[in-house]
């Protein structure tokens, strides 16, 4: 617990001092070290500051101090000694007990993985905690923090893996994420990691977290591309310079990671000869304003929270959220008529706004730093390969091309490679259902397994196959830096649409599923393009609709399966593209920001980051299936069956079309017949606001229900052969042109649950939520009725 909680006349053991440099250095030294004892003389609940006994002489200490002090109290290492195993059962319940827990709690680092996008940071996260994670080769793969906990050398590490940033601006969301973090969390360690490509950019948030005074640890990424480049650089030269221990790692292997850890022991114990605190050199005209600032910011008391030289530093570069918290404080606004007084008379006498000036500096002192610790390689250049082949792929007239002809090869890889797994996976679905069917006698429980749950979701297990080569062709692209490129291709046109180009990477997840894409906007620093980019992504068209497709495509349209399935993928991207322009214009007001696009060099993707990728999205998709489709199958069944399914004397058809689902289709009926759709696809398109996917289970349980009665009308009752079941018999009950209306309307309707609460989440408000579902809704019905009426005229 922490020191603040400890009650008048309790003990406990100090295990960790959090905070920064100089104020944790001066609880240090006041005798708050791991392993001293210390008792609460007195803590009311509203006195503070509060009084305490350490080392035979009494101590006052504020609250808020009080606050960064973790300790054990002998409450606690009863509990520990009750429930952990690990503990030596031998100890007597005591003080060697709470010396005990003391020693295993101090013991437990606590590490923030901070750095740039696409450095590695996930790689390291990866091998250190045996986790997996996604890791992939563009910028806003992380968008949450990830939490990993591992041992190393006895010591216990708590992992966090942080959202990648440029900065510690409050620009981005990532941005002011990170910057909160550091800032309440306080972790023990900050293991800053680096690209080493790419080092000067790098840097510069490395500055900013020197800024902030943090103990911290470098990891010098993607070392191993450093030496392929034959570039040197002196790392212990650096080292020196930057006040912080750098260790050479390769994310991707493993390689000196192990090292890494020691390292962080060593500093987290305080023997790390190169830990030091250094302050970034602003130039003198800069470092007396942020001196002055300082001391300013000093008396009114701010020492314990924040280094005062940070929030000095980002002050003067008018930080809103900082600039709020000071504010409350400073009661007299001096701070704040400082502040103004300094920027503005920087600003007079140097032509250059103050926030430009600090930036300048530091990439001044990032600029001197190379100079001493880095030699560039004169024979080759590393990017050779991957300018040779931007230059292809990006190319004005060569890259759209390029770019659909590998949306083509992924749909076509997808759907006609995906046909053969499809067709085995459904002949063992209908075995199975004959199985059953030809086992047991008529009745409830039979129509359940057979209708219900083998029909609905045998309806949609077997488009796993096509699920898992999408997402493979869609890691491999994402791995491989491609679809950075894909991004950057589509910019100029993704601005006119009052998009960015960044929009287009989210917008391609989207193919996958909305819910991480909607998350993965995050990336986007604009406010305007992140919210327009939200709401049009649910008219990509995610893989849980792959199902639907399938099923009418093969009824209907066999012949054309990719080339379809790639109209329809186009058509959501068009009127995704053209919503947003029209939202851009009339919903959400504002401008757009420019801002600066990533090109990571080309990496080969590994076949285990790919394969890995991929099951993990094959297993969410039969998670579902085992939960949300199967009960959405049941419900639905059993809304057909009852309340006449056990009546002998009504045909399948009939007791269909009086069941309750029955009556539910014929009452939404009349608002879809000018789109062509009966009350069974109505049925079905309602079912699939739970999740894409029960559309087609829906479809394999209303029609697998009312086979007996159509075949014996149309073909004499043998329709077990062939691929889909499902199909043949909505070949006999729905028209191509109803059909093809369908399509239209699954493609743009309604995104599913998940994805309309993601983006409550994501907009913070339930206002764009129930705007995007509306518009979706009304935007299905206006182009399928259009299509169907247009249609119906011309045929
Ligand atoms: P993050 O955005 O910082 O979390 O970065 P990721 O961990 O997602 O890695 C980005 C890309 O760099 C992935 O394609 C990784 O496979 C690759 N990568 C990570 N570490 C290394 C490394 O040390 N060397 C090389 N060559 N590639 C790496
Ligand atoms: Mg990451």
């Amino acid at each position: 617990m922490l020191l603040s909680d400890l009650q008048s006349g309790q003990e406990g053991v100090v295990v960790r001092v959090a905070g920064h440099g100089a104020f944790r250095k001066r609880i240090i030294e006041m005798g708050f070290v791991k392993g001293t004892t210390v008792r609460s003389v007195l803590n009311a609940p509203l006195n503070d500051p509060i009084k305490y006994k350490i080392m035979d002489f009494e101590v006052s200490l504020r609250r808020n101090d009080a606050m960064k002090i973790e300790i054990v109290t002998l409450d606690e290492a009863k509990q520990w000694l009750a429930s952990d195993t690990e503990a030596q059962p031998t100890l007597p319940c005591d003080r060697p007990a709470l010396e005990e827990l003391a020693a295993v709690r101090s013991k437990t680092i606590n590490v923030a993985l901070v750095g740039n996008p696409n450095c590695g940071k996930t790689s390291i996260f990866n091998v250190a905690a045996h986790a997996h994670e996604r890791v992939g080769n563009y910028s806003g793969v992380t968008v949450d923090e990830k939490l990993g906990t591992f041992q190393h050398k006895g010591y216990t590490f708590n992992l966090v893996d942080l959202p990648g940033t440029y900065s510690l601006s409050a620009y981005s969301p990532e941005e002011l994420y990170v910057r909160n973090h550091l800032i309440d969390k306080s972790p023990d360690v900050i293991l800053n990691v680096v690209d080493a490509g790419n080092l000067s950019r790098n840097l510069y948030l490395t500055t900013q977290l020197i800024d902030m005074d943090m103990t911290m640890v470098m990891a010098l990424n993607m070392y191993d591309e450093l030496k392929r480049s034959g570039d040197k650089l002196d790392i212990d030269q650096l080292s020196t310079l930057l006040g912080m221990p750098i260790v050479p790692t390769t994310g991707r292997s493993g390689e000196g990671i192990d090292k890494l850890f020691d390292t962080i022991i060593a500093v987290f114990e305080g023997k790390e000869k190169h830990e030091r605190h250094i302050h970034i050199n602003h130039g003198s005209t800069l470092e007396q304003n942020i001196r002055a600032l300082r001391t300013e910011i000093y008396n009114h008391g701010f020492s314990d929270q924040l280094s005062t030289r940070f929030l000095s530093i980002k002050l003067l570069e008018n930080d809103k959220q900082l600039i709020d918290l000071v504010g409350k404080r400073d009661n007299d606004g001096s701070i704040m008529k400082l502040r103004q007084e300094l920027s503005d008379n920087y600003l007079e006498k140097n032509g250059n706004d103050i926030e430009n000036a600090i930036t300048d500096a530091k990439y001044g002192f990032i600029r001197g730093a190379m100079a001493e610790c880095y030699e560039k390689n004169k024979q080759v250049d590393s990017h050779v390969l991957t300018e040779k082949i931007d230059a292809v792929v990006t190319n004005r007239w060569l890259g759209y091309p390029i770019f659909l002809f590998l949306l083509f090869i992924t749909f076509y890889c997808t759907f006609s490679l995906g046909a053969y797994p499809m067709d085995w996976i459904d002949a063992l679905f209908g075995w199975l259902g004959d199985l059953v069917s030809n086992n047991m006698n008529e009745g409830p429980l039979r129509s359940l397994l057979v209708d219900g749950i083998i029909g609905g979701v045998g309806g949609v297990i077997v488009f796993l196959p096509n699920i898992l080569i999408l997402y493979l062709f869609i890691s491999i692209m994402e791995d491989s830096g491609y679809m950075a490129r894909a991004a950057f291709i589509m910019d100029k046109m993704m601005h006119k649409m009052g998009l960015h180009g960044k929009s287009f990477i989210p917008m391609i997840m989207g193919f996958g599923c909305s819910v991480p894409a909607i998350m993965a906007t995050r990336t986007i620093e604009d406010r305007k393009s992140r919210l327009l980019t939200i709401l049009v992504i649910p008219l990509m068209s995610c893989s849980a609709r792959i199902p639907t497709y399938v099923i009418l495509i093969s009824a209907f349209f066999s012949q054309h399966v990719a080339l379809i399935i790639m109209g329809l993928y186009m058509l959501g991207l068009i009127m995704a593209v053209l919503m947003a322009k029209l939202f851009s214009r009339f919903v959400v007001k504002g401008e757009s920001l420019p801002f600066v696009m990533e090109l990571p060099p080309y990496r080969m993707p590994t076949a285990k980051a790919v394969v890995r990728h991929t099951w993990e999205k094959g297993k969410e998709y039969l998670k579902k299936m085992g939960t949300i489709i199967l009960a959405a199958s049941i419900i639905i069944w059993a809304l057909g069956y009852f309340p006449h399914g056990n009546d002998n004397a009504l045909s399948a058809k009939e007791k269909m079309e009086q069941s309750y689902l029955g009556k539910v289709g014929r009452f939404i009926e009349p608002a879809m017949q000018p789109a062509g759709m009966d009350w069974k696809q109505s049925v079905a398109l309602l079912t699939g606001a739970a999740a894409k996917e029960v559309v087609a289970s829906t479809m394999g349980v209303l029609y697998s229900s009312i086979e007996e009665s159509d075949q014996m009308a149309d073909d004499g009752g043998n329709s077990e052969e062939g691929a889909l079941r499902i199909s043949q018999l909505i070949s006999h009950n729905m028209t191509p042109l109803s059909a093809a209306g369908m399509l239209i309307f699954v493609l743009l309707y309604m995104p599913c649950l998940s994805a309309i609460i993601a983006v409550k989440n994501e907009t913070g408000s339930w206002r764009w939520a129930l705007f995007t579902a509306f518009y979706t809704i009304a935007l299905a019905w206006i182009c399928s009725t259009f299509f169907y009426q247009i249609g119906s005229l011309l045929l």
